[in-house]
């Protein structure tokens, strides 16, 4: 795992290592993904409910996502689903660990394993969170990790691959050389907005800083969360992350318990705390102690509580609000997504909201956003 294993994050890859750090969690994933030698031809099965970035990073490998359903009611993959949909043609499965609860690995790990395919995880919400007492992240034969806004550890723009199997890490490593420092353009821009984000990322301000985001994005003054897909990848595929970034991400890391411990104690207010019969409380698997990236509850009522937070000014997010966040239905096939295909995934995304854990949340937060929310029925 990222920080456990002594790695704090190296200047490139240097040797004996196995992190490798890239422009973003995508390029990571790209990285492991040509490390493995997958590519024009070969599928690699993901989890709906997830962001755009994953087949973002599948797409420029030259791969084609296939789409696996999530557990009904729950966040992350579904180990049978995932049989169902492997063909001869998939070369990876990629497990998401959402919010920073542990998939169900065991059933998962078992039906790779059968098909003789690697898993990668994708660790960008779980840093510190362990199934069965093993942190996430070492599962599989690497992990891909973000630090970018809403990420457990926020760095800027920013994205690391931790390899676990040693031939797969040569390979990674050899083919590391072709990724590039960023322009420093877009280094300088990344900078600006970290500054922007200490300065005013806490829950009273979270939606009028999520509107003036999505403007600025909009506008491009703003590193934004996605690329547009066409038939050429993003210029971001070809880089590594930014010398600045990786300095700020060497010195976050340390903090990780702080933030894990703090993690914990919001998701216990809001465990105790939200009684209202509208929300459903997220179920672990058994045997995993997640660290939440943010909290998750399950509501009929998602637009209705969202318009009501925002009035409220109480930090709620909406995501992912569809099966391949941001996209909509008339987009969901650019990334070959079928609709309907994952009705898990659609009803999920229909009814999430999520509370915030991060360092900025103070306990009185939670309990205003608890007591918010038990201002509705069921
Ligand atoms: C943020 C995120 C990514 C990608 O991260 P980037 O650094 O934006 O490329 C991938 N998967 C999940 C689940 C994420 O939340």
């Amino acid at each position: 795992m990222l920080v456990e294993a002594g790695h704090t994050v190296p200047a490139g890859a240097t040797d004996g290592l196995s992190t490798f750090v890239y422009y973003r969690g995508r390029v990571a994933l790209y990285g492991l993904l040509r490390g493995l030698g997958i590519g024009r031809g070969d599928e690699v099965a993901t989890q709906a409910f997830t962001c755009v970035a994953v087949p973002e990073g599948i797409l420029a490998s030259g791969a084609t996502p296939v789409w696996v359903d999530i557990e009904r009611d729950g966040f992350d993959i579904d180990a049978d689903d995932l049989a169902r949909r492997l063909t001869p043609a998939t070369k990876a499965v990629v497990v998401q660990h959402t919010f920073g609860i542990p998939a169900a690995l065991d059933p998962i790990l078992e039906v790779a394993r059968g098909h003789n395919i690697p898993v990668i995880e994708d660790c960008c919400h779980a840093l510190a969170s362990r199934s069965n007492g093993v942190p996430v992240g070492t599962f599989g034969v690497g992990a891909f990790y973000s630090f970018e806004w809403g990420k457990p550890i926020v760095a800027g723009v920013g994205g690391a691959a931790v390899v676990n199997d040693a031939a797969l890490r040569d390979r990674v490593k050899a083919d590391y050389g072709r990724f590039r420092e960023p322009p420093a353009a877009r280094v300088l821009r990344t900078q600006v907005q970290y500054a922007a984000f200490c300065a005013l990322f806490r829950p009273s301000l979270y939606w009028q800083v999520r509107t003036a985001f999505h403007i600025l994005s909009v506008l491009g003054a703003a590193e934004g969360n996605y690329n547009p897909l066409g038939a050429q990848a993003a210029p971001d595929f070809g880089w590594r992350m930014g010398a600045p970034l990786q300095r700020r991400l060497t010195r976050q890391l340390p903090t990780l318990d702080r933030r894990s411990d703090h993690s914990r104690r919001m998701a216990a207010i809001y465990r105790s705390g939200v009684t209202s019969p509208a929300f459903r409380h997220p179920v672990p698997p058994e045997g995993s102690d997640p660290v939440y990236a943010r909290y998750p509850l399950l509501t009929d009522r998602k637009a209705e509580v969202l318009a009501a937070a925002r009035k409220a000014r109480v930090e709620l997010a909406d995501w992912y609000s569809t099966p391949i966040h941001p996209l909509e239905p008339e987009e969901w096939r650019s990334v070959g997504y079928e609709p309907g295909s994952c009705p898990n995934a659609e009803s999920v995304a229909g009814r999430v909201v999520s509370l915030p854990t991060h360092l900025n949340t103070r306990p009185g937060d939670a309990e205003r956003a608890a007591a918010f929310l038990n201002r509705f029925s069921a």
